[in-house]
């Protein structure tokens, strides 16, 4: 299990990433913000990701405004926490976004880049935003079988996750 407290090492860029604490959470994230961009979320942290109006606005904040270095997101990666080969998983067969996923301490890590193709997917604001959520969701392992009248109430005031995709990749 991930040491909040440890530097870790961005998996695509090899920058030092930056803690980011999320009050509403109580928890830090690890974001890329001086290389790639990139986000890392270890298994518990992905497991407080269960609810749609959790706000992780200061991941927004430090990743706002910022041009970000490209990487090879086809490149193998090597877990920065316990060591062990990543595997990319594809979240989604039908938008082909992979993550790269350690199997040995269940750490996730989300290329800002997979971000944008989520956001390059979709003609409408509201149907990326819907079906990037839904993505987010399920690399948590949390599965959003349905939008109901509440969720998209929710949406119009975009939580966090709806804020994140709407970034722009440079
Ligand atoms: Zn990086
Ligand atoms: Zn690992």
């Amino acid at each position: 299990m991930a040491d909040n407290k440890d530097v870790i090492i961005c998996p695509a860029c090899g920058c030092e990433m930056e803690k980011v604490f999320i009050p509403d959470l109580g928890i830090n994230l690890d974001v890329c913000s001086k290389g790639c961009g990139g986000i890392w979320f270890d298994n518990r942290e992905f497991k407080k990701f269960d609810e749609p109006h959790e706000d992780i606005t200061p991941v927004v904040e430090v990743l706002e405004g910022k041009e970000f270095k490209n990487v090879d997101d086809d490149k193998l990666r090597i877990c920065p926490v316990c060591g062990m080969n990543m595997v990319k998983n594809n979240v989604s067969a039908k938008h082909e976004v992979t993550i790269d996923e350690c199997y040995g301490c269940g750490g996730k890590f989300l290329d800002f880049k997979e971000l944008d193709k989520i956001r390059s997917q979709y003609n409408t604001e509201e149907e990326r935003a819907a079906d990037a959520i839904r993505e987010l969701y399920s690399l948590a392992g949390v599965e959003l079988t349905a939008f109901t009248d509440e969720y998209e109430k929710r949406m119009e005031n975009p939580s966090m996750l709806t804020r994140l995709i709407k970034l722009k990749y440079k």
